[in-house]
């Protein structure tokens, strides 16, 4: 059903294709809120398959010429958004603030971050260099990065600015056009960014925004003008966006959840690690796929355990944490803490029941520290995307890394120890795709790309970084030979 219009802060969400705002047609709109407070901020279309097609005909009405600009005339409009994203900082934050509940320098950090990914894009001219070598006498092979044609990228909640810009710049330097679904939790800040490149002076059609939630993702998957699909989002939706892209003779990469474990050992510093692990446990309030969410303590850390709980204490919801997405994640967060309770294990920080004053409608979460944590329990299993550690004792190393293989995902992993030869054995050990040794959140920064492993990314190819450059392009190897002075071998 469409909401009433009258009480939202802004229009209704509309699509972008052909260069244009587009006002869908759909019966169907599903309110946007702001987690902070709960006031309804727009209304968002669940878009018609005859919306979505149109997208992906602008896409590719524009991908010809697109793709036949060379990289360095492309990339000039990117580093016009790059100074645009600069230039709008301030709004885009408070965009992000209202619309995913972070707090201000989390959006922040989300807008520069953002910045960095356009900058790696814009330094693509460097990296796509082609190779070219005498390979038989007079024998000339050259190898060239062609795009890939019409790309589709689906976006989910937890960063709105940000995880489209692992996606977008690259995709688009590299020659391809595309459509882009964002999370219809958070369809605002994609809008924005599609304004911001048209100003950058984008061509038409180059970029498409379609909204939407699971029939929009299935049309996509399914779309015979689509070349490649690339995914953020639950490992539940990754695997189903993976197997009917690939289905459909499409290319994909999709990532998806997490659980990330840390190892604290006894000879850890304790104040850095105590920051750290409540850092990366609360930050975006344990909405990242890089958070911190079960905790191996090796042999006796207890004054460590002891520095972590009076962190979290010093953690105050509205504050320095920010709210949860929806009542539904409050709900199942608080679920998860209640049903550690009833197993046994002992909950040493309780954020329960938060309400920040003013705020009553918001959906906050308090920083959690759960203590004697069993292996099986669920909140040493599954992914609970909230400001929550589990910790679980253990009396040796390799016991810990029993636990972390053993669980399906494999984004992260962290250790905090002094000692370099252990840091190293969990480095090799642990089976995830990104290790941090005394950080928190190891998200490896330009150029460096980001991927997990295990049921934390399905396809070859990580989503950044160069790894990204063998997802968004094709190669095409060209045999000359111009002189047939230069004489014969066996291969001329
Ligand atoms: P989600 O899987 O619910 O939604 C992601 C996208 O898929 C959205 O655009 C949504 O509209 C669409 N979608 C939802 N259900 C669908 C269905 N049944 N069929 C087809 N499409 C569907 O994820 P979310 O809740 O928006 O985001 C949180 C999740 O994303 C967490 O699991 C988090 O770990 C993960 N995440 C992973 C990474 C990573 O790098 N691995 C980064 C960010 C977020």
């Amino acid at each position: 059903m469409e909401s009433a219009t009258a009480s939202m802060k802004y229009p209704k969400v509309k699509n972008f294709y052909n260069g244009e705002f587009v006002e869908s047609a759909s019966s169907e709109y599903l309110d946007v809120t702001s987690p902070i407070d709960g006031n309804l901020l727009s209304s968002v279309p669940m878009s018609t398959a005859d919306e979505l097609n149109k997208a992906v005909q602008s896409a590719k009405a524009a991908s010809e010429s697109w793709g036949q600009q060379p990289i360095k005339e492309r990339v000039q409009v990117f580093f016009r958004y790059r100074s645009l994203l600069e230039q709008n900082s301030d709004e885009l934050t408070a965009l992000i603030v209202e619309e995913n509940g972070k707090t201000w320098d989390e959006a922040k950090a989300e807008v520069d971050k953002s910045i960095e990914l356009t900058e790696f894009a814009c330094s693509m001219p460097q990296l796509v260099s082609n190779e070219v070598l005498e390979v038989s006498r007079g024998v000339e092979c050259r190898v060239e990065h062609f795009p890939v044609g019409v790309v589709a990228s689906i976006a989910p909640f937890n960063f709105p600015l940000m995880v489209p810009n692992w996606s977008m710049p690259n995709a688009l330097v590299l020659g391809n056009t595309m459509v882009m679904k964002p999370s219809e939790l958070v369809p605002l800040s994609v809008l924005r960014m599609a304004q911001l490149l048209k100003e950058a002076g984008l061509p038409d059609g180059v970029f498409n925004v379609i909204n939407g939630g699971k029939d929009i993702v299935e049309g996509i998957c399914s779309h015979p003008n689509i070349e490649a699909v690339s995914f953020v989002g639950s490992t539940k939706v990754a695997k189903l966006v993976y197997q009917q892209s690939t289905n459909n003779l499409k290319r994909c990469v999709a990532l998806g959840g997490a659980k990330n474990h840390l190892f604290v050992l006894p000879d850890a510093n304790p104040s850095m690690t105590a920051t750290n692990v409540t850092a990366s446990m609360s930050g975006c309030a344990g909405q990242r796929c890089m958070a911190a969410s079960a905790m191996l303590a090796v042999g006796n850390v207890d004054p460590i355990i002891a520095q972590i709980c009076d962190e979290a204490r010093k953690i105050v919801p509205g504050k320095n944490l920010g709210a949860v997405i929806s009542k539904a994640a409050k709900e199942r967060i608080e679920g998860y803490i209640t049903q550690a309770e009833r197993d046994g294990a002992k909950i040493l920080v309780d954020g329960r029941g938060a309400v920040v004053e003013g705020k009553e409608g918001g959906t906050y979460v308090g920083a959690t520290v759960i203590d004697f944590v069993t292996p099986e329990m669920s909140v040493a299993t599954e992914e609970i995307f909230g400001p929550v550690i589990s910790i679980m004792r253990t009396d040796t190393l390799d016991e810990a890394i029993k636990i972390e293989n053993a669980n399906p995902y494999g984004n992260a992993a962290a250790v905090f120890t002094q000692s370099g030869g252990l840091a190293r054995y969990v480095m090799e050990h642990a089976s995830a795709g990104m290790i941090g040794v005394n950080i928190g959140v190891p998200v490896p920064r330009e150029p460096f790309s980001f991927g997990g492993w295990n049921d934390s990314r399905f396809g070859a190819n990580d989503i950044t970084g160069k790894s990204s450059i063998e997802f968004w392009t094709k190669l095409k190897k060209t045999t000359t030979k111009w002189n047939p002075e230069a004489g014969i071998n066996w291969m001329s």
